[in-house]
């Protein structure tokens, strides 16, 4: 830190994402990536729009936004365009919470969350998830704050059904409710079919998990038309070409490609029932996924030494040093044979 640095800022905390390692890991499951790659289609429209990189990007986002609204039967008006989700959130904590508007996620959720607070001096209440890392919805009834709920929730996998949502919707009518559904895709129910019926209900997506296009950064909001206007306003007094042309067009062929995005995401369900079986063999215990991860622990081995073990194997995966959840790994699901090789990996780990 330099001796410039605001005072504001000294605090910052700031968020740590999974490693991108170097080198020596062999398979990488550890920031829920896909492992299988954009389409050829994708690939192609994204090329094309290199050939115009003089130009700036279109501060509109019209054509990705179109295609949004049509992939989710809403208006043009209802979808706000984004760096990745993660920007979506900021723009959100920006325009509805400050120091006098607090902020409410559960204690064990996406870690982000936090942060933000933190970054824009927003108090915050974390409301502890239950033994089995479900959500009671009746604890977030009249919460006077924005409420802020990842589903399925990360990085544990657990589902929240949308009418326990609709009833934290209906209990906070004056605050915000955003639902960041990252990881929807994977066999959870989305929420934006309610964006008709509630004017405080923002709903947060990405390209990055079920579209393949994390390193392209693309994120997405739907909601109220008033509400998506604020958050232009945000984004047009931080960054009006937010999102670059090559993405954009990525974006919009992803769209099109529905049928192979679709076949990808049912594959890695089909493997993530067959991992939570083989682990659940292995003794792990773990809540049911509706994500592209399982959260496992294991009786006998901490999570810490299952994460430096699978590591010296080559096996990157996520493990969170907190509290309630340190003997979790966090294991994105990857090809069949990763998989497998994971299991056997943990056989040998187990044999000690
Ligand atoms: N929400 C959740 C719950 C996540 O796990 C992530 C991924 N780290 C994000 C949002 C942000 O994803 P991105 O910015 O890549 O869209």
């Amino acid at each position: 830190m330099s001796r410039f640095l605001d005072g504001k800022r000294n605090g910052l905390d700031p968020y740590v994402p999974g490693e991108q390692p170097k080198g020596g890991i062999l398979i990488k499951l550890n920031t829920n990536e896909s492992p299988f790659p954009p389409s050829e289609r994708a690939v192609k429209a994204a090329e094309e729009a290199a050939r115009n990189l003089q130009l700036y990007s279109d501060p509109e986002c019209s054509l990705i936004r179109e295609k949004l609204a049509e992939t989710y039967s809403v208006g043009p008006e209802n979808v706000l365009v984004t760096n990745g989700s993660d920007e979506a959130l900021n723009f959100a904590f920006m325009a509805y919470c400050s120091e006098n508007s607090p902020a409410v996620f559960p204690d064990i959720t996406y870690g982000f969350y936090p942060v933000f607070c933190r970054l824009h001096s927003v108090p915050y209440r974390e409301i502890p998830l239950k033994d089995d890392f479900t959500i009671d919805p009746d604890e977030y009834l009249g919460s006077g704050s924005m409420v802020v709920i990842a589903n399925p929730n990360a990085p544990t996998g657990v589902e929240l059904p949308v009418k326990d949502i609709e009833k934290i919707i209906r209990g906070n009518p004056d605050n915000i409710v955003l639902v960041d559904e990252a990881y929807v895709d994977f066999g959870a129910e989305s929420c934006v079919g309610l964006i008709s019926r509630y004017d405080n209900l923002l709903v947060v997506g990405t390209f990055s998990k079920s579209r393949f296009l994390a390193g392209a950064r693309l994120g997405f909001v739907i909601g109220d038309a008033g509400l998506i206007a604020d958050l232009d306003r945000i984004r047009n007094s931080t960054n009006p070409y937010n999102v670059n042309s090559m993405t954009m067009a990525c974006g919009a062929a992803m769209l099109e490609d529905a049928d192979y995005t679709n076949e990808c995401c049912r594959i890695i369900k089909e493997n993530r029932e067959y991992t939570a079986s083989k682990l659940r063999e292995l003794g792990f215990c773990m809540p049911d996924s509706k994500a592209n991860f399982v959260f496992a622990a294991h009786p006998e081995i901490s999570g810490a030494e299952i994460y430096g073990r699978l590591r010296e194997n080559g096996i990157l995966v996520r493990h969170f040093d907190k509290e309630r959840i340190r003997n979790f790994n966090r294991i994105t699901i990857g090809t069949m044979e990763q998989m497998k090789q994971l299991i056997s990996t943990l056989e040998r780990i187990l044999e000690r």
